[in-house]
Parts: structure tokens; sequence; C-alpha cells
């Protein structure tokens, strides 16, 4: 069985009155992300882990942010056509499990943790315990910006 190993990594800056969704999942919060899709931080660095796994490229190459048509888009679509894209490359992958950390400083995001875990591990076809979620926050460092960071391991 050959193992393959991809890294992603996705930021935002936060403002007043824009929506904050992490692996699909909606967050109580006055500060979201200001991004040209949904600003789903967790499920672009979990789709560039995808295609790094492969050197298939990134997901500004196969979703220009110049293109209007990616406006406000659901993160989702960006994960599900990744994951067509390795299925065409490598018709056998399986992910075998998925560790993200997300970096925030408000609001705590502990109770959303399962909530985020269930929904990665069904968009992938994974149990909730290959989804590994881990929250950090900047120490007051970065206090308008989110930032995500996904590693995941794949047999061939
Ligand atoms: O960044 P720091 O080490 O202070 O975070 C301490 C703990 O706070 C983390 O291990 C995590 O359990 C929790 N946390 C959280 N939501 C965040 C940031 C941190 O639940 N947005
Ligand atoms: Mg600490």
């Amino acid at each position: 069985m050959a193992l393959r190993i991809g890294y992603g990594e996705d930021s935002h800056v936060l403002a007043e009155g824009r929506p904050l969704i992490l692996g699909g999942v909606k967050i109580e919060s006055p500060l979201g992300t200001v991004a040209h899709s949904d600003g789903d931080v967790l499920l672009h660095a979990l789709s560039d882990a995808l295609l790094s796994s492969f050197a298939l490229g990134d997901i500004g190459f196969y979703f220009p942010p110049s293109n209007p048509d990616y406006k406000d888009m659901n993160s989702q679509i960006i994960l599900e056509r990744v994951l067509l894209e390795l299925q065409k490359h490598a018709p056998s992958f399986q992910i075998l499990n998925v560790a993200a950390v997300v970096m925030l400083d408000k609001p705590k995001l502990g109770n959303y943790r399962e909530e985020i875990q269930k929904n990665v591990a069904s968009l992938l076809g994974l149990e909730l315990a290959d989804v590994g979620i881990t929250f950090k926050t900047s120490e007051g460092l970065a206090l308008q910006h989110i930032q995500a960071r996904v590693t995941l391991l794949l047999s061939v």
C-alpha cells in the first residue's frame, strides 16, 4: 500500500456583518470572514491538502477568484470538485485520517467541534474518529484573522 501526505492552509481577514462558516458549520460570531466565496477556511485548507497530496495544483487553479461565478460559493462544492479530481487521478485512493488546526481568538469553538467533525467526516466518507480538529488562539496577535491548517494521509 502506498501512502501520500497532504497539507494545506488558508487564512482570511474577519469583519463585522459577515458570516463565519467552518467545515460547513455556521458559527455564531459578531465577526465573519471577508472572502470571495463563503470563506470557509477549513474546507479551503482541506481541499488544498487533498490536491497537494497528488501535486494536482490548488483550489485557485480550479476556482480562480477572478471568476465572478465563484462569488459567495458554498465551499462544499469546491471540496466535491476536488474529490472528483482525485478520483480521476487515483481511482482507488482512500483518505485514512485528517488532522486540522483552526486559529481564531474569539469565539471559543470547542462546543462546535463535534458538529464540524461530523460534517467533515460525512463530506469525506470518514468516521468521526478520523477527523481530528484542534483550536488555538493567536494569544491576541491576530484578533481579526482566522487561519486553518490541515494535514491528511491517504492510501493509494
Ligand atoms: O491558544 P490557546 O492555547 O490559549 O487555546 C487554549 C484552548 O482554548 C485550546 O486548546 C482550545 O481548547 C480552546 N480554544 C477554543 N476555541 C478557540 C481557540 C481556542 O475552543 N477559538
Ligand atoms: Mg496556549
